[in-house]
């Protein structure tokens, strides 16, 4: 068979992720692959782990990215802190939430499940139920922006309660850094992860994380071995910590880590707090518009994500139909229902370099010509 090189069409990615990426984050993934022990490479590494502390809102020693996609950094989190039969008060509100239980039962910890609506943010009230109930659960884990549902959770007062029951809090930020409100530091949060193809608008495959001086000791303390080699911090660490000491762990995706470089440049140029307010600007916008076409959203005004809006698919309008019209007309991709909303609701992102006047425009016009 004679195969060709693929070239993928130019699309607007307005779903739930991966997002649009800028024209200099595309142009930095083309630069020569060197070593990934070069020194120059090393140095550039040390950068990521500084712009990424500014990104996190943190003085975190250890903050780097994994060499993995957010699902990675989840899983990181919890193998490196969580024991068999240690407790886990685990919340869930969506799809990813209920990850989270999974990689804790399946570590041989015990998950005390608390249940909020999907649609809506992780009910605090119950969290703290939860923790007085069970005062030897060790980590109180939540996901901040439940991208299956469009749902922001109260990340703050969560962290706040974790720390008063002694536990330590693990943080699913995969959609929400780089897009709404996020202070690793002042909030008191112990251990996050997040994913590069959100709204820090790079490349999927990455995962920055950040532990606490307190993550870190648990580490240190463990009774037993991490049970995966990969995502072992105690060893990656060696790879990441400081200039002149770099052992190999693995070989980094080196262009991959280009592009989150500059990526952290222009979210680091633009102002941590300016692209949170654009990304609520350019929301209202989305959401007047959407009123106007007669179309719901999924969750109540003041817990909604602004950079992913779960809107209910109107009366008699075709869930496929109308996504594959945006996609062959308009070059449009807007996200599919998930879990409990798979054919009920559409997400449509506007994440980091996408959460542009343009695109909201675009997609408000190509939805009102796909519905009529
Ligand atoms: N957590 C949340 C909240 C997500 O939205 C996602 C991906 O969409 C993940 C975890 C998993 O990230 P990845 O798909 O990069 O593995």
């Amino acid at each position: 068979m004679n195969f060709q090189s693929f070239i993928p069409p130019r699309r607007i990615l307005m779903g739930p992720g991966p997002s649009d990426i800028s024209p200099e984050v595309l142009a930095s993934l083309s630069r020569p692959v060197i070593g990934h022990l070069d020194p120059l490479f090393v140095g550039m590494m040390d950068e990521v782990k500084t712009l990424l502390q500014y990104a996190f809102q943190t003085k975190n020693e250890f903050t780097i990215a994994l060499s993995a996609p957010g699902s990675a950094g989840m899983e990181a989190c919890f193998v490196n802190l969580v024991e068999a039969g240690d407790k886990v008060i685990v919340c869930r509100n969506g799809v990813f939430g209920d990850r989270m239980i999974q990689n804790v039962t399946r570590i041989g910890a015990e998950a005390i499940v608390v249940d909020s609506p999907w649609g809506r943010a992780v009910e605090v009230d119950k969290v703290e139920q939860a923790l007085i109930a069970n005062p030897d659960a060790k980590f109180l884990a939540f996901v901040h922006a439940e991208t299956s549902t469009g749902a922001v959770s109260d990340a703050k007062a969560l962290c706040a309660l974790a720390q008063e029951h002694n536990c330590l809090s693990i943080v699913d930020a995969v959609t929400s850094l780089g897009g709404i409100e996020l202070r690793v530091d002042e909030w008191g949060i112990d251990a996050i992860y997040s994913g590069s193809q959100k709204c820090l608008s790079c490349v999927p495959g990455l995962s920055p994380i950040s532990f606490s001086e307190k993550a870190v000791n648990v580490i240190k303390e463990r009774k037993t071995q991490i049970q995966s080699w990969f995502l072992d911090q105690s060893l990656v660490m060696g790879y990441w910590s400081g200039k002149g000491k770099r052992s190999y762990h693995h070989t980094a995706p080196v262009n991959s880590l280009y592009g989150l470089h500059e990526s952290l440049i222009q979210l680091q140029n633009e102002g941590i707090e300016n692209r949170w307010a654009r990304h609520q600007t350019q929301h209202e916008t989305l959401a007047k518009g959407l009123k106007k076409l007669g179309i719901e959203f999924i969750v109540p005004e003041e817990e909604r994500l602004p950079q992913l809006n779960a809107i209910y698919i109107p009366k008699g309008a075709d869930d496929v139909k109308v996504r594959d019209y945006l996609l062959n007309h308009y070059n449009l991709e807007i996200g599919a229902g998930l879990g409990d909303f798979a054919g009920k609701a559409w997400r449509i992102g506007i994440m980091g370099y996408a959460a542009r006047s343009e695109n909201v425009a675009l997609c408000l016009t190509a939805l009102e010509d796909a519905l009529n």
